[in-house]
C-alpha cells in the first residue's frame, strides 16, 4: 500500500509599516520596552474606532500582484471572535470570505536542480488581519506578563493549496516567498525574529485526489530547516502509523528542534467556530475600479512600481555573466552582494579580458570577500573597500602584476582601512616580481640555506620542490611569481 503526502502551507508575515493596522501608534518590532507603542484604540477601550492603515493594504496588494493573484475589487474586514489573553478585543480583525487577494502561484525558483524549479505551487488566498500581543510567561511559570507592542501590527497571512508533497517543496515555497516579501520591501520577513512564521498541514492518503486523509498541523516552525524536517518526519510518522492498520489522529502538534520530532500539543475534536461577521465599525473597502474612476489604488500604478523580481533577476544574472544557478541563487539571495558585483563589473572597460575579469571577480566576491564579511560579522555598510577599488585588484591579479597571495592580504587590508591597490602595492613594494633575473639570486639562496631539502630532492622526492618555493615566497614577502620560481628551481637542481 502507497500512502501520499499532501502538504499546504500558512504563512504569517509582520508588515513593514511605519504605523499599527487599526490606529497610529508605531509599529516598531524592536521596542525593547513593553507595553511603549499602546494607545486606546490597540487596547481595546469601550468607544473606540478602528482605522485602516493604507500602506497595509499596499502591501498585501503588491504581494498579490507579484504572485499573480486575482484582486479583488471590493473587499472587506471581518470578526473572527475568540478568547485568549493576548486578544485584547476578544475578536481579532481579519477577512474571512472577501480577502483582498484570491488565488495566484509561485514557481519554485530557489533550488539548485533545475528540474525542482519547474514545479508551481497555487495559492488559494492572501489577506490582512492583525498580530496579537505577546505573552512572556515567568520562568516558574507562576505568572503571564503581557506586552501590547505588537497588538494590532498588520499582519499578511498567505494560505497555498496542498500541492505539495515534500519537506524540501515546503521549504523552496517558504525560501522563495521570503525573497518575495524583501524584493517588495514589505516585510522583514525574519523567522528567527518570528516575523516570518509558518504552519503546515499534512495528511496521507492512498489516493490524494479522490479523498484527502486525516489532516494534521504542525506550529512554532521558527526555521526553513524546521519546515522541512518536521514535514518529512511527520510523513514517515503517519506512514507506521497507517501501515499498522491505526488511523492518525486530527490534531496539532509542535516541533521539538533538539530531538528532531514533532509531538502531540492539542486534539482537534471539531473546527473551532469563530463566529465570523463583518466588522460594523469599518467600511467595505472599494480597492480599485476597473474605470479607473473611482477606488482607493490605482493597480496600474503599482504594477509600474514593481521591482524587478527574484526570478527575473536570476535569469538575468544567468544569461549576463554566465552564472550556473548555484551561483545565481546565491547572488539573488544577497541583495548588496549582487549590487557590489554589478559595480565591479561595471568598472571592467576593457571587452577583451572582461569575461576572464567577471569570473575571477565572482569567485574572490564569494569566497574571500562575503567570507571576510561574514567571519568578521561586519555589514556592507562597514566596509571600506569600493567596487572601484575592488575591480582595480582584480585587473592587477589578472595582469600578474600582483600575486594571489598579495592579492589576498590586500583584499583584507583595505576592507578594513580603505585605499587603492594600485597605490598600496607601489608603497609597500608588494608588486609580484617574475623576471628570471631578479629571482635566480634568491633561488639561488634558498639552495644553499637547505641542504635538507636538496638531497630529499636529489633523492626523488619531487615535493621538495614546493617546500623551496615557500622558503622563496616566504623570503620575498609573497611577491615572487611562484609559476617562475618553481621552473628556476628545477633549471637549478638539473645541473
Ligand atoms: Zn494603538
Amino acid at each position: 500500500m502507497e500512502f501520499q503526502p499532501v502538504i499546504g502551507l500558512e504563512i504569517h508575515a509582520e508588515l513593514k509599516t511605519n504605523t499599527k493596522m487599526f490606529c497610529d501608534c508605531l509599529n516598531n518590532l524592536d521596542e525593547e520596552i513593553p507595553n511603549t507603542n499602546i494607545c486606546p484604540i490597540c487596547l481595546a477601550h469601550p468607544g473606540t474606532l478602528p482605522t485602516i492603515n493604507k500602506k497595509a493594504v499596499q502591501s498585501v496588494l503588491l504581494a498579490g500582484l507579484a504572485l499573480g493573484s486575482e484582486i479583488l475589487e471590493y473587499s472587506k474586514f471581518d470578526r473572527k471572535n475568540y478568547f485568549y489573553p493576548d486578544l485584547p478585543k476578544g475578536y481579532q480583525i481579519s477577512q474571512y470570505d472577501e480577502p483582498l487577494c484570491k488565488g495566484g502561484l509561485l514557481q519554485l525558483f530557489l533550488s539548485n536542480d533545475l528540474n525542482e524549479n519547474q514545479k508551481k505551487i497555487q495559492i488559494k488566498r492572501i489577506h490582512l488581519e492583525e498580530d496579537t500581543a505577546r505573552l512572556i510567561h515567568s520562568q516558574d511559570k507562576k505568572s503571564t506578563l503581557i506586552d501590547f507592542n505588537r497588538a494590532g501590527v498588520p499582519l499578511m497571512e498567505l494560505v497555498t493549496e496542498p500541492v505539495m508533497h515534500t519537506g524540501k517543496e515546503a521549504r523552496l515555497f517558504a525560501q522563495g516567498l521570503q525573497l518575495v516579501l524583501r524584493t517588495l520591501d514589505i516585510s522583514e520577513a525574519d523567522m528567527e525574529k518570528g516575523l516570518m512564521r509558518c504552519e503546515v498541514n499534512i495528511s496521507l492518503s492512498e489516493n490524494p485526489k479522490e479523498k484527502l486523509g486525516t489532516k494534521v498541523e504542525i506550529k512554532n516552525l521558527n526555521s526553513f530547516r524546521a519546515i522541512e524536517k518536521a514535514i518529512d518526519f511527520e510523513i514517515q510518522r503517519q506512514k507506521d502509523v497507517l501501515e499498522q492498520g491505526e488511523k492518525v489522529i486530527q490534531e496539532t502538534r509542535g516541533w521539538d528542534a533538539e530531538k528532531e520530532i514533532t509531538y502531540s500539543q492539542r486534539l482537534k475534536e471539531e473546527a473551532t467556530e469563530y463566529r465570523y461577521f463583518p466588522e460594523p465599525d469599518l467600511p467595505l473597502l472599494h480597492i480599485y475600479s476597473k474605470d479607473e474612476t473611482d477606488g482607493a489604488f490605482d493597480l496600474n500604478e503599482l504594477k509600474k512600481q514593481m521591482p524587478e523580481m527574484p526570478w527575473v533577476k536570476q535569469e538575468r544574472i544567468k544569461e549576463k555573466y554566465g552564472f550556473v544557478i548555484e551561483e545565481a541563487n546565491v547572488f539573488i539571495q544577497d541583495e548588496e552582494l549582487l549590487n557590489f558585483f554589478e559595480q565591479t563589473v561595471m568598472a571592467f572597460n576593457d571587452k577583451q579580458i572582461k569575461d576572464k575579469a567577471i569570473n575571477l571577480a565572482k569567485n574572490y566576491l564569494v569566497s574571500d570577500l562575503k567570507g571576510l564579511i561574514d567571519a568578521e560579522s561586519i555589514s556592507w555598510k562597514e566596509i571600506k573597500i569600493t567596487p572601484e577599488s575592488f575591480a582595480q585588484l582584480i585587473l592587477l591579479l589578472l595582469e600578474e602584476k600582483i600575486s594571489s597571495r598579495v592579492a589576498k592580504d590586500l583584499l583584507i587590508e583595505i576592507v578594513k582601512n580603505g585605499g587603492k591597490p594600485n597605490q598600496l602595492i607601489k608603497e609597500k613594494g608588494l608588486e609580484q616580481v617574475s623576471g628570471e633575473s631578479e629571482l635566480k639570486e634568491i633561488v639561488k639562496e634558498i639552495i644553499q640555506d637547505n641542504p635538507a631539502a636538496i638531497a630529499d630532492y636529489q633523492k626523488g622526492k619531487i615535493n621538495a620542490i614546493k617546500f623551496l618555493v615557500g622558503q622563496a615566497m616566504a623570503k620575498t614577502k609573497g611577491t615572487a611569481n611562484p609559476v617562475v620560481l618553481e621552473k628556476l628551481f628545477e633549471e637549478e637542481l638539473m645541473n
